[in-house]
């Protein structure tokens, strides 16, 4: 038997208040977290405003998309606050969350519209994913790193992007079941065009590509396929982290 004094009334005052100490957080709580999320749309529009369209992007859709996806949720919760800055972000295991302008200025160059299917190569955070199915009708992302590709598909899904598919394995062979994909996007740096990739675009197709040594200054290229002829041009220098290969 518990001894008599157990249920003392000052117990019983202490218990309700050890309560009233769990359930009001929680009350308190959400006003908070929305003046979190007003502080993030604003630094948003800030960055689309002074990163993105001064810098010259003009493809509605992409500022749209750029508008819209948060990428506060998209980065490791240590580096939250400085989601909106105008540079990379390392996300774990040596990568990076691309450069918001960078990855503006890659999706304005697959004239991103309603109705494509894109296949993008390096899922990271999720964050170029997200920015693409805001505009497309379908996005299938490939990554290598176990553990990042699960992250990542954790961040699409928390921020509502569900129809986004995720795959782990070496996008250097891309998504065959798929194809041919109206646009591919590749966010590591390769030292040539996996053919592959080029096989899986379709005729009028366009895939943008960092091409490279890595740890070196890239070049960002466009290529478009049409037929048998491949056109690529040499768009600016940029710098990403190394596409790295499955060993065999
Ligand atoms: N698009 C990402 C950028 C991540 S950095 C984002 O928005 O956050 C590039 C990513 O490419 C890294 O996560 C890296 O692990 C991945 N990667 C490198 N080589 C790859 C390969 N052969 N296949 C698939 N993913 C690869």
């Amino acid at each position: 038997m518990l001894p008599k004094r157990f249920f003392s009334p000052s117990l019983i005052i202490l218990f309700t208040l050890l309560i009233a100490i769990q359930v009001v957080p929680v009350a308190i709580a959400e006003p908070a977290n929305d003046e979190e999320e007003e502080r993030y749309d604003r630094l948003r529009e800030q960055m689309v405003n002074r990163q993105i369209v001064a810098r010259g992007v003009d493809n509605r859709p992409t500022i749209n998309a750029m508008r819209s996806v948060p990428r506060h949720k998209f980065v490791r919760s240590g580096e939250r606050r400085r989601a909106y800055l105008d540079n990379p972000l390392p996300i774990g295991h040596g990568q990076t969350i691309s450069q918001p302008y960078i990855v503006a200025y890659m999706t304005q160059l697959i004239n991103p519209e309603p109705g494509m299917k894109v296949l993008e190569i390096g899922t990271g955070s999720g964050y170029q994913a997200a920015v693409l199915a805001e505009i497309t009708d379908q996005v299938f992302t490939i990554e290598i790193v176990e553990e990042l590709g699960e992250w990542g598909k954790q961040n699409l899904r928390h921020a509502g992007y569900d129809k986004v598919q995720v795959k782990r394995a070496d996008g250097y062979y891309g998504w065959e079941e798929y194809a041919p994909f109206d646009a591919i996007v590749v966010t590591a740096a390769a030292d040539h065009i996996p053919p592959p990739l080029v096989d899986q675009l379709r005729d009028g197709g366009r895939m943008v590509i960092p091409v490279g040594s890595p740890f070196r200054t890239q070049n960002l290229m466009l290529v478009e396929k049409r037929g048998e002829d491949i056109r690529t041009r040499n768009l600016m220098p940029v710098r990403f982290v190394p596409f790295t290969r499955e060993e065999e």
